[in-house]
């Protein structure tokens, strides 16, 4: 555990967060971000917003390949990377709330998984990181393929799992907390699908960087994993004072 979390200085580089959906991802890149005066990106987000374009043409999973990935690939997505108040914007809208939707959630991993779509994604990201860091700051950075393929360089590479259970717990509760109530059941089989289209895709599928390190949520509190990783922010020194 760090010796100085309080103060952990300010984040160099990037750190790459990848894992399932459920892991507690977001929240502690979120923080992670805050506490070490970095940026954040979500980097879901921007494959949900994507997908809600898709949606918003009127397409939908039987439609045809390309007309989605022309979509996909040209929609007008801005991610806002304050970890304070982080948002994302479709054609200057706010669609946080929206993305989150079922309609968006169902689609998501099948516009995801479109190779064209991926490199356009995958470019702007990178775009982001670049600027962030060439100004002398940090990114937190969150997804399923940060470390393997967008910052295969990352300082830093985590990997969070936790059983399927408890991942379709902690959805069912951020789903609650959001006014979108489910039942335990649709929500675990949900995360089980999305689970399998995102780690059996052909282009980039979800797995662990080799040199990631792989932390079990299972039993750890927010502030744990937390901790953890302020512990390894210090440790790997990227941190400015
Ligand atoms: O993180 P979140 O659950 O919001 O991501 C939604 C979906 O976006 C994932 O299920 C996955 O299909 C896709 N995604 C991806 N690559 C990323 C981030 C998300 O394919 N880097």
């Amino acid at each position: 555990m760090p010796g100085k979390s309080d103060m952990p200085g300010k984040l160099r580089g990037v750190v790459a967060m990848d894992g399932p959906s459920g892991t507690g991802k977001s929240t502690v890149s979120r923080r992670l971000a805050s506490a070490c005066g970095a940026a954040y990106l979500d980097t879901g987000a921007m494959y949900r917003a994507a997908t809600l374009a898709v949606l918003r043409a009127g397409l939908d999973e039987a439609s045809p390949a390309e007309k989605i990935a022309a979509v996909a690939t040209t929609a007008d997505v801005e991610s806002v990377t304050d970890p304070a108040a982080p948002g994302i914007r479709l054609a200057g809208e706010d669609v946080e709330a929206e993305i989150r939707d079922v309609p968006v959630t169902k689609l998501v991993s099948a516009v995801s998984a479109l190779g064209e779509v991926r490199e356009a994604m995958v470019a702007r990201q990178r775009r982001m990181i670049d600027a962030a860091v060439a100004s002398g700051g940090g990114m937190v950075v969150e997804g399923r393929d940060i470390g393997s393929v967008v910052a295969p360089d990352a300082p830093l590479k985590v990997y969070l799992t936790a059983s399927d259970e408890v991942r379709a717990a902690r959805r069912r509760r951020q789903d609650a907390k959001a006014g979108r109530a489910a039942d335990a059941k649709v929500v675990l089989a949900d995360v089980q699908r999305r689970d399998r289209l995102d780690s059996t895709r052909a282009v980039s599928p979800l797995h662990a960087a080799k040199d990631a390190l792989v932390l079990d949520t299972d039993e750890l509190s927010v502030d744990d994993v937390l901790a953890a990783l302020l512990g390894l922010v210090e440790e790997r020194g990227l941190c400015a004072p």
